[in-house]
């Protein structure tokens, strides 16, 4: 594995732990400079102290608008720069459109859907700035195909994969490129909120006949946010198993 990343800075959401952790891991040792956001403090402090000098933890939620002003601001006061974007932070509440509960409903909209449209809105004049960039969201197999009881996670998903599309055309003139990683289940806590049996059931329909793991995941981020991806955008990249085909 090569350094593709030095000299390059990259914001992750969600960094803290499960899939956002593996991606930080990963650019790091790609040999980007990397700031870590989330709302669990401990565990993205712990982080930034174990990778050391290039690597920075900011406590940051992605639903407030003067939060993600302030992360970029100290993001490019501690490395100058913004080059790589991932919006990961996500949450997962299972409900059914006629039954689930709405606080739980909106809480899905707010941090998967406006808080990667904030991300993306944020990264925008920094990257402009140093002359291109990559953005890179996560979506979800639920936004490829409809999901019994995850209504309103799949319509979030879902909007994700169409604002990555919409920013791929909106962004291409100041060279910033932006595609969706659709991951498959994937080992993490989140899992903990899905059903046992719908679990199992995505395993056996998976032709790989496994669960993912975050360096799954973080693979496909670390080829989209480097040179090697220069002449993707808007593209959709699922990391599944082969499970929705
Ligand atoms: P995870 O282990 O729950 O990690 C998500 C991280 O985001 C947590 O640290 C979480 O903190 C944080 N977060 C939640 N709300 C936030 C907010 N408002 N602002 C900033 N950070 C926030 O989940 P994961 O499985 O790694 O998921 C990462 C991404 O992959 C999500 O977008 C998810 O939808 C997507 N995904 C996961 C799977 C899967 O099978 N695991 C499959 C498809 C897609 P708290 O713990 O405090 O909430």
């Amino acid at each position: 594995m090569g350094t593709p990343l030095t000299g390059r800075t990259a914001l992750v959401t969600g960094g803290a732990r499960g899939i956002g952790a593996a991606i930080v891991r990963r650019l790091h040792a790609d040999g980007a400079h990397v700031a870590i956001t989330d709302v669990l403090e401990a565990d993205g402090q712990a982080l930034a102290a174990q990778l050391g000098e290039r690597a920075r933890f900011f406590a940051h939620d992605v639903t407030d608008d003067g939060a993600w002003r302030d992360v970029v601001e100290a993001t490019l006061a501690a490395f100058g720069r913004l080059d790589v974007l991932v919006n990961n932070a996500g949450i997962y509440e299972a409900g059914t459109i006629e039954e689930a509960d709405l606080a739980g409903v909106e809480r899905q909209f707010r941090v998967n859907q406006f808080g990667t449209f904030l991300g993306m809105r944020h990264a925008l004049a920094p990257m402009r700035a140093a002359g291109g960039g990559s953005i890179v969201n996560i979506s979800s197999i639920a936004g490829q195909l409809g999901l019994a009881g995850s209504g309103a996670y799949v319509g979030t998903k879902w909007a994700v994969r169409g604002m990555t599309k919409t920013a791929a055309v909106e962004f291409a003139p100041d060279h910033i490129r932006v595609n969706s990683v659709h991951p498959g289940y994937i080992e993490t806590p989140m899992l903990g909120g899905v059903d046992p049996e719908a679990l199992k059931a995505g395993v056996e329909a998976t032709p790989l006949k496994r669960i993912g793991k975050p360096e799954d995941i973080a693979a496909a981020v670390a080829y989209l946010a480097g040179p090697d991806a220069s002449f993707v955008t808007g593209a959709e990249l699922t990391v599944d198993g082969g499970w929705i085909l």
